[in-house]
């Protein structure tokens, strides 16, 4: 596996005070069931409009918020899911739906806009059991996700992300689906790739306090039927076969491991038939720096009127090696000058790790923080505390014992 070494890039400045987004989950129940899913689908899962703006108020109490996720669950089975994004928008806060698009129609899609949804993310990959699309690969499912591109570019002015859990097998698929993306670079805007974790139970066992407990009730306790520890630099290595030039330009540590990528993001600049370049450490630490003194926020979602406008920013070339190269190869033919040039990202994210010590390898900075009692915990281990009250502990099962 190839090494990248993190001080090459620009670790982005998301920390838990001040963040570009966080998780609100106003229902744990879904229409669907992901095998990689962190939640437990309640059918009664519904939270009440108070509770949510209850919620709402402690993040705004703790923590500055470009975007607020609004997950559960399926967002979209919440009776007053208009309700809750009128609500986040009156915040100044910009609301972001977290989906599996199975409820989402036209008409629905309008009245989420008018009440001033910012942008969707749709989860979509070959383990959610979809009616319709068992037994396809994450290669046919590119259809299903040019059904909500499409639906969303003909709206209009909505940002549009797509994620999906990796797996062992389905990790080939990657640079088709990246393929893909590019050839909908003017309606994709983001690309999540989110690595599958689930519950070690043959190396590791799990405490509260000096309880030794069953994780038998959580939802990602499971013999995992694949691995459970791909990362970050792996789905690199893969994209890289595909195009050599394939590059980060910044990332989120993880909170034990300085150099580990719990979030891996990549800048590229293109048109529907060709990626120009990559943008650099510099180019995002201008854009997050930037953004943040015109808003007192780090970017989350740049809005797609922003990402039509890739030549603008070729100008970062004056201090950013990548996009320089980039701005380059793009003038190679001078009638670019008349076409539109985008931007597209595309993320990686490596959730939690447990080291050979026992230590939780976290997002050092958790952009997906979600609220529990009052308090801010990370939403991918919820169920622990439902479960549990708080977090568990887990140490090595061949530990030595005094
Ligand atoms: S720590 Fe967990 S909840 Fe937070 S960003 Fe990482 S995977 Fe998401």
């Amino acid at each position: 596996m190839i090494k990248l070494n993190h001080l090459d890039y620009y670790r982005l400045p998301w920390n838990l005070t001040d963040n570009s987004i966080s998780w609100l989950e106003p229902t744990s129940k879904c229409n669907l069931y992901c095998e990689g899913c962190y939640r437990l689908n309640e059918k009664d899962g519904h939270k009440s409009l108070e509770q949510v703006k209850e919620e709402l108020d402690i993040f705004q109490k703790f923590r500055k918020s470009d975007g607020v996720s609004i997950a559960g669950g399926d967002p979209l089975t919440h009776p007053d899911v208009i309700e809750i994004v009128r609500e986040v928008k009156r915040r100044g806060i910009k609301p972001i739906i977290n989906t599996n698009g199975l409820a989402l129609t036209k008409e629905l899609l309008i009245e989420l806009k008018k009440a001033g949804v910012f942008g969707f993310t749709f989860h979509i990959d070959s383990k959610q059991g979809r009616p319709q699309w068992k037994d396809k690969n994450e290669l046919e499912l590119n259809e299903l996700r040019q059904k909500y591109a499409d639906m969303l570019a003909e709206v209009g002015g909505i940002s549009c992300a797509f994620n999906s859990t990796v797996y062992e097998d389905t990790m080939q698929y990657i640079p088709g689906m990246v393929k893909w993306a590019q050839e909908n670079i003017d309606r994709v805007h983001v690309m999540v790739f989110i690595l599958y974790r689930a519950v070690n139970n043959k190396e590791f066992d799990y405490f509260v306090g000096p309880q030794k407990i069953d994780m038998g009730s959580l939802v990602y306790n499971e013999d995992p039927p694949s691995r459970a520890d791909i990362k970050a630099e792996e789905i690199v290595e893969i994209l890289r076969k595909e195009d050599p030039n394939f590059d980060p330009c910044a990332y989120l540590n993880g909170s034990e491991k300085p150099d580990s990528f719990k979030w891996l993001l990549t800048g590229r600049l293109g048109n529907k038939k060709k990626i120009y370049g990559y943008v650099g450490k510099k180019g995002i630490e201008a854009v997050q720096t930037f953004y943040h003194l015109l808003n007192d926020t780090y970017l989350a979602y740049a809005p797609p009127k922003d990402t039509r406008k890739g030549r603008l920013m070729l100008l970062m070339g004056l201090f950013d090696k990548k996009i320089r190269k980039t701005f380059f190869n793009y003038f190679k033919n001078p009638l670019n000058i008349f076409r539109r040039l985008y931007y597209q990202s595309i993320m990686i994210i490596q959730p939690v790790d447990i080291l050979k010590d026992g230590k939780m390898n976290m997002c050092d900075g958790c952009p997906d923080i979600t609220v529990w009692n009052g308090e801010l915990v990370w939403s991918c281990r919820m169920e622990e505390q439902v479960a549990f009250g708080r977090n568990v502990q887990t140490l090595p099962k061949n530990r030595i014992m005094n």
